[in-house]
């Protein structure tokens, strides 16, 4: 993807000047890379923050990796965007009560070296409906010159404190309200997030103390490059990790007038082996594959999403309005010059101090990563994202959550500090569980502990008796749908056709709770009337728009299977908590070879 390339990167490339790189050994790709040269239709689009642009992503057909390299940009994606578009399930964000608005086919059509130019702010102003863009037309202010004419006067009567109230949760009888209620449980060294809503877990978390070297998307490095690979269209990394990272050429930055050929210069035009560049993760390791990293940092605040030299301007679609205007009256006065910035969700109903505060501690956790750069020798870590805890807590604690209660006091009272600078209308919610003068444990007082142990089960009850059998391949998973013996008392067609409805709801939620991704399979029960059918896809994509991964999901084939994607994040709940067995390497069988002799 070329997003951004025409940026200017300061201070982005240094050249240490040393010959000799070691010979990286790259294994063969064990899977086909049929459609491995092939480029996605269209590009340019923002995607280091979700919230902003994941509605715009733009989809083509690649599945296929070699083994040591990360997924690439166009990871289980369709080719066609308007196949892709339809496909697309529409995804909210966790304590969303609005439904995101639906975005236009047409936008997803923008041309691919044009985008070059286009900054990922005016992706996102793009991505508003036409009428909406007039409305504002007609408000008199041109929002793509951020930086032109006088800043509007601020003629909002509400005062920081209104606007802080607003943001106050609910409550009934003096005790918080909301659908979502999250557990911390730390327990030598190992940190698990439970996400509940209700008393249904629906998203868990670990880090170990070994994540250092698994867990590090988000963290910034200054790498060398060890390799170029013109064929993959991308370069190996050392970033003082036990593997090497992987940039991908569309996940580079330049400076233009350096590179000949600009914009379309070819990676090994643009990169050198033991240059040194500065990066950020942007995928974790898993198993055999390196990190992915790109040159388009980004640093995550609490409300804000700094993007340093950039010029980036967004604001949450998610956002009404109103709130999206007043908020941008605000960036246009107080947004640092020299950077980009996008406005996450969580930043409805922010003051313009509160604002401020984030942009200037984020420019200045610039400063430092800049400075440590200048001064580094050779690959070094830069900047390390917060714990597990506090990193979810930043992305998804809102005032739809009744509360976050942990076990941990360290851990407590840093999260509570950071609520209580951020959001302090909502720091007593936050709770501490002291797990010494409890008779259970955090996670089995409040039932996380079962669920867990059920969500490690390959098998899943539904409510009428059926079941779910969920299975791993290495390629894809398959969900296989039963019917339960009790075969009802209406129409075989009528008990199917239920079945499937449960199936697809528990389907949804186990794909998030066991976060499962890639490709996915399930095989629902046959139904005979195609209206069913519908339903059934229908009721399956309500379900899952509820999951904040990004999925995509096909008509229902001929033999009953539908086939959909998930967006890999992590490593999934089975892996993070099983290893291979020894015995059988993980084939499940021993093979009597006795039999052979
Ligand atoms: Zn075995």
């Amino acid at each position: 993807m070329a997003r951004c390339s025409a940026r200017r990167g300061k201070g982005f490339f240094m050249d240490t000047g040393s010959g000799a790189t070691p010979a990286q050994k790259r294994r063969r790709g064990s899977r086909g890379g049929k459609n491995r040269n092939k480029r996605p239709a269209i590009d340019g689009l923002v995607t280091h923050d979700d919230e902003v642009s994941d509605e715009t992503d733009v989809i083509s057909n690649e599945t296929v990796n070699p083994t040591e390299l990360p997924d690439p940009p166009q990871e289980g994606r369709v080719r066609d965007p308007e196949v892709a578009q339809q496909a697309l399930v529409r995804r909210p964000q966790i304590g969303d009560t609005r439904p995101a608005p639906r975005v236009a086919v047409a936008q997803s059509t923008q041309p691919q070296s044009g985008a070059a130019q286009g900054n990922s702010g005016a992706t996102s102003e793009n991505a508003q409906t036409n009428s909406a863009k007039k409305r504002n037309r007609r408000g008199g202010r041109n929002r793509n010159r951020s930086d032109s004419g006088p800043a509007p006067k601020r003629t909002a009567v509400e005062t920081d404190a209104s606007i802080i109230e607003r943001r106050r949760g609910r409550e009934r009888n003096g005790r918080p309200v909301g659908r979502y209620f999250m557990c911390v449980q730390v327990r030598g060294g190992i940190t698990q997030v439970a996400v509940l809503e209700g008393r249904s877990l629906i998203e868990h978390y670990v880090s170990r103390p070994a994540d250092d070297v698994a867990q590090i998307h988000g963290n910034i490095y200054l790498g060398r490059v060890q390799n170029v690979l013109p064929g993959m269209e991308a370069a190996f990394v050392d970033i003082a990790t036990p593997k090497n990272a992987v940039l991908y050429r569309g996940d580079v930055q330049f400076e233009h007038e350096d590179v000949e050929g600009a914009p379309e210069a070819r990676i090994e035009q643009i990169l050198r082996s033991s240059q040194m560049i500065l990066c950020q993760v942007t995928k974790n390791p898993i198993a055999a594959k390196g990190a992915r990293l790109t040159q388009e940092v980004s640093l995550p605040g609490r409300f804000v999403v700094l993007i340093p030299n950039s010029k980036a301007y967004g604001i949450s679609k998610r956002l009404p309005d109103a709130e999206r205007r007043r908020l941008r009256s605000i960036l246009d006065r107080v947004k640092p010059q020299e950077h980009g910035v996008i406005l996450r969700t969580a930043a409805e109903f922010a003051t313009e101090q509160e604002l401020t505060a984030d942009m200037t501690r984020l420019v200045e956790q610039w400063k430092i990563i800049e400075d440590k750069a200048k001064s580094a020798k050779g690959p070094t870590l830069l900047y390390r994202e917060p714990e597990l805890a506090v990193r979810v807590i930043r992305e998804e604690f809102t005032a739809e959550h009744r509360g976050v209660i942990i076990d941990d006091h360290r851990l407590y009272e840093d999260v509570k500090d950071y609520v209580s600078a951020f959001n302090p209308e909502l720091a007593d919610r936050i709770e501490y569980y002291d797990a010494e003068a409890e008779t259970l444990s955090l996670f089995e007082t409040h039932h996380v502990h079962e669920q867990l142990h059920k969500a490690l089960d390959p098998k899943v009850w539904l409510p009428s008796g059926g079941s779910l059998i969920i299975e791993h391949t290495e390629a894809l998973t398959v969900i296989d749908v039963n019917t339960g013996k009790n075969v009802g008392t209406t129409s075989l067609e009528e008990t199917v056709f239920r079945n499937n409805l449960e199936a697809a709801e528990e389907v949804a939620h186990q794909l998030r709770l066991r976060d499962i991704g890639g490709i996915i399979v399930i095989d629902f029960i046959d139904m005979e009337i195609k209206d069913n059918r519908k339903k059934v896809l229908e009721s399956f994509r309500a379900a899952l728009s509820r999951d904040k991964t990004r999925t995509q999901v096909f008509d229902i084939s001929e033999l009953g299977l539908v086939e959909m994607t998930r967006k890999r994040i992590g490593e999934g709940l089975l892996n993070s908590f099983t290893e291979t067995c020894p015995d059988c390497e993980g084939r499940g069988v021993k093979v009597d070879f006795e039999l052979l002799n």
